[in-house]
């Protein structure tokens, strides 16, 4: 893969909206992504393999739970730094950013938010370190669009719950320990379970032989007859809000994330119209490859301004779900749209492992698929401004 010479566009000098605090944890995030992700991402991509050896270098960046307050090992930063962090390793590669992400939103959110004191103390240090890493079990083979559908069930036997079911495409699932899971009790209320692995009955299966997100482990939980002590039922918040206030937090990331592909193949592909010579010009001379390029910068600027102020609002705790919803879908929908003209700014050479393009474009995929699809995206819009649901 060729050295990664990336520079960051700012072609509205959004900098001035940021405080140095921003500005020094993005660069700890930048400059580490150009360290230790640049360098062996593409071979660890091209052989469908997590690198784990990563996992200590995300911790130390604060990509480990960076809202979560400081006396349980989080980064205690707010949410604009939360956001930089994920544009910053996502600019790297979506799978590495989907790893930080479920351990941050969907890990560790909710054992903070809807946890007791005891859960907090036990797993969020260990999960801040990366010592322990975590897995958020909410899709079924048969509920993904509608998991408020589940059929994975727990019962109360007394000392423990049983619980059994199935949950599919969770990624980390393959090396997580820890995993929080939705199921439904004998009422049919949707609840959060701490499981572990080691606990009998409990298997993680990889799924394999994905084109997409291939440095993210992937697999599947399955539960048989799994004992969960009933300490491990987070106790603070159950119904479908429970999974879907994860979800917010995660897709807020994803919308800044998203940035960082598209950041990572506008500049590829802006360097490479400079280097590269066609009928005696630089390709970047050419009226159709300008349009590209403007076009490019232009979405990418407006994504920016998108997703700080749904940070400003975050920060504010004013933020809508609906309105997250709106980020997430147009900037992975931005980030796709740039992945696929920039491929093809850099003719067949785009197409190879010696440029990140293909592979942010095959990522992205998957990032416009899950945590809400993009037309699901566009449902929640649609319900929100006109009061009427268009799901069932
Ligand atoms: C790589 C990867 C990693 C993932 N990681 C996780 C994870 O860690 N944890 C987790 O719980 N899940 C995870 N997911 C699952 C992901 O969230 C689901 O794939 C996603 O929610 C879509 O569900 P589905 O695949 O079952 O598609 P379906 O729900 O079957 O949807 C199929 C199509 O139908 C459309 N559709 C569905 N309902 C409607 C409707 N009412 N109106 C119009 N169109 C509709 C959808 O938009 C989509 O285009 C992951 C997925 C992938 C691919």
């Amino acid at each position: 893969m060729k050295p990664d010479l990336f520079e960051a566009p700012d072609y509205y000098n959004l900098d001035e909206l940021l405080s140095d605090e921003h500005k020094l944890v993005r660069q700890a995030a930048r400059d580490w992504v150009k360290r230790d992700v640049s360098p062996i991402i593409e071979e660890y991509a091209q052989k469908a393999e997590f690198p784990e050896q990563i996992i200590s270098g995300l911790a130390e960046i604060g990509a480990f739970g960076p809202y979560i307050p400081e006396e349980y090992g989080g980064a205690g930063l707010d949410q604009i730094s939360y956001g930089l962090i994920m544009q910053e390793i996502e600019r790297g590669d979506s799978g590495v950013r989907s790893t930080a992400s479920v351990q941050s939103s969907l890990v560790m959110y909710p054992i903070w938010k809807y946890g007791n004191e005891e859960q907090r103390k036990k797993y969020l240090p260990k999960l801040a370190s990366g010592e322990w890493m975590g897995c958020f079990g909410l899709t079924e083979p048969d509920h993904g669009s509608n998991p408020g559908g589940m059929t994975t069930n727990f019962k109360d036997k007394g000392d423990h719950y049983l619980l059994n079911g199935a949950k599919m495409w969770i990624s980390n699932a393959p090396f997580a320990q820890v995993a929080v899971v939705w199921a439904k009790n004998e009422e049919g209320r949707i609840h959060g379970l701490i499981v572990e692995r080691g606990m009998e009955g409990f298997s993680t299966p990889e799924t394999h032989n994905k084109w997409s997100l291939r440095a993210s482990a992937t697999g599947e939980l399955i539960f048989d007859n799994v004992k969960v002590p009933k300490e491990n039922l987070l106790p603070n918040k159950s119904g479908l809000g429970a999974p879907l206030g994860c979800l917010d937090s995660a897709r807020y990331g994803i919308a800044w994330g998203a940035i960082g592909a598209a950041m990572d193949c506008y500049d590829t592909a802006l360097r490479y119209s400079k280097e590269r010579i066609q009928f005696g010009k630089p390709i970047g001379q050419f009226q159709l490859q300008q349009k590209k390029l403007a076009e490019m910068i232009t979405e990418i600027t407006k994504a920016q301004l998108l997703a700080w102020r749904l940070g400003v609002m975050r920060n504010a705790g004013t933020a809508t779900s609906a309105q997250i919803s709106m980020a997430k879908r147009n900037n992975v929908d931005m980030a796709i749209n740039i992945a696929r003209e920039a491929r093809q700014m850099l003719g067949g050479m785009g197409i190879t492992g010696e440029y990140s393009i293909m592979r942010h474009s095959m990522n992205l995929e998957s990032v416009i698929t899950y945590e809400g699809t993009h037309d699901i995206h566009l449902l929640i819009t649609g319900l929100d401004i006109t009061g009427l649901n268009a799901f069932q």
